[in-house]
């Protein structure tokens, strides 16, 4: 069992854990944030937790540290279609931590521009250990769910993939607040997400909740300059959005956007009416290697 498995299974049983006694005003686990609804409006709260080690290292320095655990969780607010209101921070340092490491880090979460509203400060042991909590508002009406993609959809990313795998994830990535916004305001858009673990995997997450499946064509795979196809599919952090749009209004939303953001939406494939599955096609026909055969490289 992969350390993914676990941890999907993990919250799932917590999903259940929890469902009896979550209001119907509010939905919670299972989406990029949770919904809380009231009248037209909806605010949506996520949180994520950066360890040591695990998802940075020290050497990155405080400010690209910093960045990264405020992008993380504005691109969990832009999936939603959302505007960020504000951010919480919590912190674990450990005595190795030095102060200038520590003025770079709130430098950088200063420059996100978001207002820092509270949160906790404990010592650590051993590791630097940072978590933030961002709300954001969005109308009820503009509000883009994992679960609305209908089959017929035309499925989108929002650039080119792979550019945080390849350079090992130390470059500085923003999250795509703007385009977030304006595709919420599309009621074209049927299903949305971010793409924080490579779309291969990030994808199904919109499969499984909307019970359809895709056919994705590798050939149009958008690829940063200098990565893999690997890294395109599989590498995370990439912080793009991957959404899917009713095919009549494919080409005016394509176009729309590239009036509004000087960039391109790349087609990748379409939604289909095969429940969860997901199929690679190359040159319209089933590509002889799977995604996953590519996590091996
Ligand atoms: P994302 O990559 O979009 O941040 P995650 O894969 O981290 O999403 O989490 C998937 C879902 O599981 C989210 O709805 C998140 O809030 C929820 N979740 C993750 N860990 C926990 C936990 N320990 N307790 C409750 N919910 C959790
Ligand atoms: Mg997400």
């Amino acid at each position: 069992m992969s350390h993914k498995t676990g941890e999907f299974e993990l919250i799932s049983r917590v999903k259940s854990l929890f469902a009896p006694i979550v209001p119907h005003n509010m939905q919670g686990i299972g989406d990029d944030c949770a919904v809380i609804y009231s009248g037209n409006q909806a605010t949506v709260i996520t949180t994520d937790m950066l360890c040591e080690n695990v998802h940075f290292k020290l050497s990155m320095g405080g400010h690209a540290i910093g960045m990264r655990a405020v992008q993380v969780n504005l691109s969990d607010i832009a999936a939603m279609g959302a505007e960020p209101t504000a951010i919480f921070l919590s912190i674990a340092v450990p005595d190795k931590v030095s102060d200038e490491f520590i003025t770079d880090f709130f430098a950088a979460i200063r420059d996100c521009g978001i207002p820092l509203l509270g949160g906790d400060t404990t010592r650590s042991a051993a590791d630097f250990i940072v978590n933030i909590t961002a709300i954001g508002t969005v109308p009820a009406a503009n509000i883009k769910l994992r679960n609305g993609a209908k089959v017929g959809d035309t499925v989108f990313v929002t650039g080119e993939l792979g550019a945080q795998s390849l350079s090992g994830y130390t470059a500085d990535v923003v999250a795509q607040t703007k385009q977030g916004i304006w595709l919420g305001g599309r009621p074209e858009v049927n299903s949305m997400m971010d793409i924080s673990d490579g779309i291969a995997g990030d994808i199904t997450h919109i499969l499984e909740s909307s019970a359809v499946g895709a056919d994705i064509d590798l050939g149009k795979i958008p690829i940063a300059a200098g990565a893999s196809i690997e890294h395109a599919l599989c590498g995370g952090e990439d912080f793009l959005l991957l959404f899917t749009c009713d095919p009549a209004m494919a080409k005016e939303l394509k176009d729309d956007y590239f009036a509004a953001f000087a960039a391109p939406l790349y087609d990748l494939g379409v939604i289909t009416p095969n429940i969860g599955g997901l199929r690679w096609l190359q040159n319209s026909t089933p590509a002889a290697i799977t995604p996953q055969g590519f996590r091996h490289f």
